[in-house]
């Protein structure tokens, strides 16, 4: 590192812990918001104690950014974002981060460093950014994160990166031989999305999967010959709701109450991840972040209500969806701001 770069790794951290107070006013629940970022990934995780978790950032340039932190100060009340997850160095995941971090001081990131097999760098001014610290993440890790006071554990784990998967037992993972049944494998995936850092975040008996854009091969690991991930109650549609992704042994193994798919006004809602979304009997709601609005619209959309943007990228207000969890962790609600939609949901009781 070059002084240029020490000093301004200095100031960053001392800058983190001048604002370490946050103005969060706790309503002893945990949120999730998923920020429109036009076809890419930024989903902002509020815990019972204010602390932040921001897993991807959208696209380079200010509009992404901007909305992140709209949706951090004014809505959440943040001052900070305390964790960031890059979950691989696609543009429309770590582009957002070093305007971001002009724009809101940032704590650790987590992500994939630079490592052997690397299909696609980020670039310099992504290496650069002002944060706290940076740490290279690995199946099993956990993020360390603040225990509410009363009200169930928290925990925000690394299920795979890079190809590699958090070990069965340490998950108590049960054998899941039968899914193969449902693995038709596709095209090997040589790009990065392959290497997506996969979380799982519990409260409770409460669970939400994000695996990035974790490609279908690289998916079919998770759920065989052991099930890694368990039976989730809100599920993030993989890759925007990309059909080579959200293999169907997965959605079958992971049997969500809720799927949130964080897909463009072109991009995502494939006719594929919709069929093969309806196949799951536990599934009652799918979320859109952004109405598809590609000539198969009429049919690969889910009712308006539901979704959060219905413009094209150039005339979108960039609204969110917000998912908010009881403080005791076993019931949700999410809410569509921009219809005035809300319903509620159990959380599945966990075996
Ligand atoms: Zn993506």
């Amino acid at each position: 590192m070059n002084i240029r770069y020490f000093l301004l790794a200095l100031f960053a951290s001392i800058g983190f812990l001048f604002v370490s107070s946050v103005s969060y006013s706790a309503d002893g629940k945990l949120h999730i918001y998923w920020i429109d970022t036009e076809g890419g990934a930024a989903t902002l995780i509020v815990t019972p104690q204010g602390e932040s978790v921001l897993v991807d950032t959208g696209n380079p340039g200010l509009r992404d950014a901007d909305r992140i932190v709209k949706a951090a100060t004014r809505e959440a009340g943040l001052k900070r974002i305390d964790h960031l997850v890059i979950t691989h160095f696609h543009r429309d995941h770590f582009g957002g981060a070093a305007t971001l971090a002009t724009l809101i001081p940032i704590g650790r990131v987590y992500d994939n460093g630079i490592f052997e097999g690397l299909s696609e760098r980020p670039d310099q001014s992504y290496l650069e950014f002002s944060c706290a610290g940076r740490s290279v993440i690995n199946p099993g890790d956990t993020i360390a994160l603040k225990q509410p006071t009363s009200g169930p554990q928290l925990r925000l784990m690394c299920l795979a990166a890079r190809k590699q998967y958090i070990k069965p037992d340490l998950v108590q993972a049960k054998e899941n031989r039968d899914i193969a049944s449902l693995h038709r494998p596709k095209e090997r995936d040589g790009s990065d999305n392959a290497n997506s850092i996969v979380l799982l975040l519990s409260y409770g008996d409460f669970r939400f999967f994000d695996g990035g854009d974790l490609t279908w091969n690289q998916e079919f690991e998770l759920v065989h010959p052991y099930n890694l991930v368990g039976q989730v109650d809100v599920y993030q549609v993989t890759h925007h709701g990309l059909d080579s992704s959200n293999n169907p042994a997965v959605l079958q193994s992971l049997k969500p109450t809720i799927a949130v798919m964080n897909n463009g006004h072109i991009k995502g809602c494939m006719p594929d991840v919709f069929a093969d979304l309806k196949e799951v009997s536990t599934l009652k709601a799918t979320y859109q972040v952004h109405k598809n609005l590609r000539p198969d619209g009429s049919v690969n959309n889910v009712p308006d209500d539901f979704i959060a943007n219905h413009h094209p990228a150039d005339k979108c207000e960039g609204h969110f969806i917000k998912l908010s969890v009881a403080a005791d962790g076993g019931n949700y609600s999410v809410a569509v701001p921009a219809t005035k939609h809300t319903a509620n949901y159990m959380t599945v009781p966990k075996l």
